[in-house]
């Protein structure tokens, strides 16, 4: 299917992707219970079974607002995991820090960390938390320094006592510096208008509290799904990722959220998805399908 450019407004935003750059996880873990056969098709994977994922932060950029929707894994700043942990973590999630960054990219769309005013963490795994602190002159603080940090109070509970299963995804260096600095606004479950035309949508079949973002203006809405559908291959109800905590509560969430998108013509933005921006989407049964994949470009 061809990937059609798509160049989005929505009240006074300009819509900017921000790929913070290319990491690798088991094809496997990221398909659940999806036969190899069918998602190699797709997502071809690398010689370790690893398929290609982008870390895709979102910047909403009006007269008064940039406004960051997660920080990807922060390749800009992996050393505040020192150096042991630094130098495993960037090899077992073949994290590439030549490539695209997130600050790479903020700078590509002419925005300094210090204009940053917020930042909307939909949860608090390291490939969507990673930017969200840096280390400075011996610490770890905040990346964006007057930015207000937006999370679910669920999560950050989640985050600071982990289940085993999810331990190795929840690093204290993404989320505890942004207490310590007093600078997150913690929200309790679903709420529309949390800044101009800005609402969370709840959802904890992934892991406990995370939010998507829903940005509208009445005419266009677009969606941010983070790990609900972390890729368009993940549109269709039962394709779910290994990493679910609760799989039969995230299909009923994505029949309910993507009813809603295929009924309302939203557009379905993917964090993880390495071949394309966004998507919109049409019912087909109880099931999903995708209508069209989208780039969404600055200028056309
Ligand atoms: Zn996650």
């Amino acid at each position: 299917m061809e990937i059609q450019k798509l160049n989005l407004k929505i009240g006074d935003y300009e819509i900017i992707p921000l790929p913070t750059g290319i990491f690798g996880l088991d094809g496997g873990a990221m398909f659940g219970t999806v036969p190899k056969v069918l998602w190699q098709k797709s997502n071809p994977p690398d010689e370790q079974n690893r398929i290609p994922m982008e870390a895709r932060s979102l910047l909403l950029k009006s007269k008064d607002k940039k406004i960051i929707v997660d920080c990807g894994n922060g390749s800009d700043f992996v050393q505040k995991y020192g150096e042991k942990l630094g130098s495993k973590f960037s090899q077992m999630y073949n994290i590439d820090d030549s490539g695209p960054s997130l600050l790479k990219s903020l700078a590509a769309a002419q925005v300094r960390p210090d204009e940053v005013t917020d930042v909307i963490l939909t949860h608090l795994h390291f490939d969507h938390a990673g930017g969200a602190t840096k280390f400075e002159l011996g610490q770890i603080v905040p990346a964006f320094p007057k930015a207000k940090y937006y999370l679910q109070k669920k999560n950050l509970e989640t985050a600071q006592k982990p289940n085993l299963r999810e331990k190795a995804s929840y690093f204290p260096a993404n989320f505890q510096p942004l207490l310590d600095a007093k600078v997150l606004n913690l929200l309790d479950g679903s709420k529309e208008n949390i800044l101009p035309f800005i609402s969370v949508l709840t959802s904890d079949g992934h892991t406990q509290g995370q939010q998507m973002v829903k940005v509208s203006d009445g005419k266009t809405t677009l969606l941010y799904c983070a790990d609900v559908v972390p890729t368009s291959s993940h549109v269709r109800t039962p394709w779910l990722m290994g990493y679910d905590l609760n799989p039969v509560l995230l299909m009923e969430e994505k029949t309910n959220y993507l009813g809603q998108a295929a009924d309302q013509n939203w557009y379905l933005y993917f964090e993880h998805d390495p071949y394309c921006d966004a998507a919109s989407i049409i019912r087909q049964g109880n099931d999903f399908q995708v209508q069209q994949r989208f780039s969404i470009e600055k200028n056309l």
